[in-house]
């Protein structure tokens, strides 16, 4: 590895330090940087947020701010603007930050349900249409994408994130980067993307936010760096440190990952800025004695800007005195801050122009979100009631059918649900009026345990052809902090579905959750289950599509669904244990009395649930066909390290309509230098097909596919031999070999 990295990374970086020629821009920021005041500077470093810090003006005129989070009136934010620009010694710009996690007015479905599209194409989409509307009223720069790795439905955090495969957390990633930043972070329609939480901020223990997480260096590299190494190679302006310890080190005070990895490793040159107070919260991590080693800590470590907590402004000039903090690692954050305002053009353009119409909820937007909801929805089962055909009367229950404020997800600050089209709207507008509907919600909100209305729910369910039951959780159940130790359904949801499937009409279930909930046994009553996640505005009109066939499903699932608490975590791409589960053992009904120690067969499960298998595996999901796998194949037995391989396999839509199937390429490494996943995703295709049509699909392997941490801590592939699989999702597929060498 030596040579490469010297090559890739040090070499560069030595080059640009030995007076290779700098870019104007680099010129301008040593120019502005050799007439700033060290507080000038500190004040580069800071980082307010409007709705906590009061009056900021005074604060601004004296450069004590670099920016400021949390203020969306443009008029303000030209007003502030002008302060830092007019007032402030050396007219440095103020980037302005905020939380534009799923859209600003116009709200996609949560990024877990993105994700669930296996379309990056409508991520992108998603966060240009966001970065367009937060730009028209003054903010440079949103927190997102976060891509930390989850593995756990009880961490209510990763409904804002892609789930648990890297390499899907990747692809999804670098497209939203893209989006949020088109071509030129000063245009109009772009903001500055921060890649977040850095890093392992989704393997907190038990599934409870903050908590501390315990991630080694072959997983941390090999999977929980994996996205965030996408999206820098995708040009992310901006990163954010995380909240968790990680084996006793806050992502804030982790030196070696940001310094040593981030910068000197991956020759990174963007902002790095705190999580919220997450500077001074190292204190009570008890990782520093008091506010002034945090911020020593967090300097040192590599965090240019501090968000929110002031320790910065209120130590570092002392800390640089005293030789704790060198002045050359202060000069470095403030260049990282300048570069990304001249990045975002700030220098050259710094107001919002209010005579530009605006373009909050504009059609083209409604409709991306809309197209978005249809695609991210996940079909898990379906004895053929769906689409709904020849219906006359529809009985539309459960908390979530007009729920317009939850259906909307968590991280909407922004977010109107004046706006919101639910379903109950939906079917009222679109169903024509051949089909009646009739609506009793049977439990009001998802918590709600009063079974008071359930008998009026299962009265129109009885009158009815069909019930539709959008069942699920409030947007407050989930995001951050919110953590279940039990992620099922609340409420009396379970004994509404439970009444409601008593009375023999078949029952579709919508579920709008922002994570995946336990669900076992409401599958089991249910006809049909569409998982919808939170979907957004357009919710509603793209679950009416959806049910009536106007569009067909084709969402996957990011996250294996367990089937038990229990079980968590599940997750699809786990190492191979030397004794896994062989199928048939025995459980602990049929365990004889006084049976003997090893008995049972010493394997890897559960006595009293089985497998670690999940409910549903990840990458799952159906449409309104059937697709058939055939004739894979690998264009050679060979691949040599400096060559590839073709995979491919025929897929054909053996149904009566045409359907989209999210074709998935699976490998593993027989045997590596360290115990390598039974399987990993490496490439999927969405794919339509009419009905009866074949399409030979394939993809190319190459050795840097293949390449992952071994045992020395290089990164490479290893000759050997390869499984792989083509097939519909992580648990199926049509397996075939080749050997790396
Ligand atoms: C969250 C971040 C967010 C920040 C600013 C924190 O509590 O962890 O993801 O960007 O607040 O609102």
């Amino acid at each position: 590895m030596k040579s490469k990295f010297f090559v890739l990374f040090l070499f560069p970086i030595l080059l640009s330090s030995c007076g290779a020629p700098k870019s104007e821009t680099e010129k301008r920021i040593d120019e502005i940087l050799s007439q700033m005041t060290l507080e000038e500077k500190i004040g580069q470093m800071s980082q307010l947020s409007y709705d906590v810090s009061g009056d900021v003006g005074g604060a601004i005129a004296e450069g004590r701010v670099g920016s400021l989070l949390n203020v969306v009136d443009p008029v303000k934010v030209n007003e502030l603007q002008k302060i830092a620009v007019e007032q402030s010694r050396l007219g440095i710009p103020l980037v302005i930050g905020r939380d534009v996690i799923h859209g600003l007015k116009t709200i996609f479905p949560i990024p877990i349900g993105q994700a669930a599209t296996f379309n990056p194409e409508i991520v992108e989409q998603g966060a240009a249409v966001a970065a367009r509307e937060s730009r028209s009223v003054g903010i440079h720069w949103t927190f997102a994408p976060m891509l930390d790795i989850s593995r756990d439905q009880r961490w209510g955090r990763l409904a804002e994130g892609m789930g648990e495969d890297p390499y899907l957390g990747g692809v999804m990633g670098a497209a939203m980067v893209r989006g949020f930043q088109g071509n030129d972070l000063a245009s109009a329609n772009s903001i500055a993307a921060c890649v977040k939480h850095f890093v392992a901020y989704g393997a907190a223990e038990g599934g409870r936010d903050y908590g501390s997480t315990s991630v080694p260096p072959h997983l941390m590299r090999n999977v929980y760096l994996v996205p965030f190494k996408a999206a820098i190679d995708a040009g992310a302006a901006t990163l954010m440190t995380s909240f968790n310890d990680n084996d006793g080190i806050p992502g804030t005070g982790n030196k070696a990952l940001v310094r040593d990895m981030l910068r000197d490793e991956w020759g990174w040159d963007g902002m790095v800025v705190s999580d919220w107070a997450s500077v001074t919260e190292m204190v009570v991590h008890g990782f520093a004695a008091d506010d002034k080693e945090a911020a020593a800590r967090a300097v040192n470590a590599g965090v240019d800007m501090e968000m929110v907590s002031t320790s910065y402004v209120g130590y570092l000039a002392e800390l640089i005195k005293e030789g704790k903090v060198s002045q050359e690692y202060v000069d470095e954050s403030v260049r990282n801050v300048l570069r990304l305002k001249f990045r975002l053009g700030l220098f050259d353009s710094p107001y919002v122009d209010l005579s530009v119409p605006s373009p909050l909820y504009a059609p083209e937007h409604l409709a991306a979100a809309q197209t978005a909801a249809e695609q991210s929805a996940v079909l898990l089962k379906n004895d053929g009631v769906l689409p709904l055909e020849g219906v006359r009367t529809v009985a539309l229950v459960g908390p979530m059918s007009d729920a317009p404020h939850d259906q909307l997800g968590t991280w909407i600050f922004d977010g109107e649900k004046s706006h919101t089209v639910t379903v109950a709207a939906a079917m009222r507008e679109m169903l024509g009026e051949d089909i009646t509907v009739i609506h009793e919600n049977g439990v009001e909100y998802s918590r709600d345990r009063s079974v008071a209305n359930i008998p009026r729910a299962v009265a129109a369910a009885r009158r009815a052809d069909v019930v539709v039951a959008v069942v699920g959780e409030e947007a407050i159940l989930s995001g951050e902090a919110h953590s279940l130790a039990d992620p099922s359904l609340k409420g009396a949801q379970e004994e509404l579905i439970r009444e409601l499937s008593k009375t023999g009409k078949p029952l579709v279930l919508v579920v709008m959750a922002g994570r995946p909930l336990l669900i076992g046994d409401e599958v089991e009553m249910a006809n049909a289950v569409l998982y919808s996640f939170h979907p957004g505005t357009m919710g509603g009109p793209a679950i009416v599509r959806l049910l009536t066939g106007e569009v067909s499903p084709s969402g996957r699932l990011p996250m294996s669904f367990a089937r038990e608490v229990g079980q968590i975590p599940v997750y699809y791409n786990h190492n191979r244990t030397g004794r896994p589960f062989r199928g048939g053992e025995v459980l602990i009904d049929d365990i004889p009395l006084e049976a003997g120690q090893s008995s049972l067969g010493n394997t890897s499960y559960y006595l009293d649930a089985g497998s670690a298998a999940p409910l549903f595996p990840f990458g799952y999901g159906l449409t309104y066909t059937t697709f058939e796998y055939s004739g894979v194949g690998v264009s050679a037995e060979v691949m040599e390290m400096d060559g590839g391989v073709e995979v491919s396999a025929t897929i054909k839509n053996t149904g009566s309509r045409e359907g989209t199937e999210v074709v998935q390429l699976y490998v593993n490494d027989v045997a590596g230098s360290i115990a390598r996943p039974v399987k990993e995703l490496k490439g999927f295709q969405r794919v339509t097909l009419g009905a009866g049509e074949s399409r030979r699909v394939s993809f190319t392997l190459t050795a840097d596919d293949l390449a992952f941490w071994g045992i020395d801590m290089e990164y490479k592939a290893e000759p050997g031999d390869f499984r792989v699989w083509i097939g519909p999702d992580s648990s199926e597929g049509l397996e075939s070999r080749f050997t790396l060498r």
